[in-house]
């Protein structure tokens, strides 16, 4: 399973948001990780180790 994500990938995450979208596009790498949700733009920044652990796959 392709868990390699850079500035612009779109990654699924294993529960939805309350849009109801399970899709985030990464803006920013680093020790936080910033991710916008592709169905409602919302912004978050959270760290690496919650990222990996809330990640299911990398789609781009
Ligand atoms: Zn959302």
């Amino acid at each position: 399973m392709n868990k390699n994500y850079e500035v612009g990938s779109i990654v699924i995450m294993k529960k939805n948001h309350p849009c109801g979208s399970n899709k985030w596009q990464i803006l920013r790498t680093g020790v936080d990780i910033k991710l916008k949700c592709i169905g409602c733009n919302h912004v978050v920044m959270i760290s690496r180790i919650d990222f990996e652990k809330r990640l299911k796959k990398v789609e781009v």
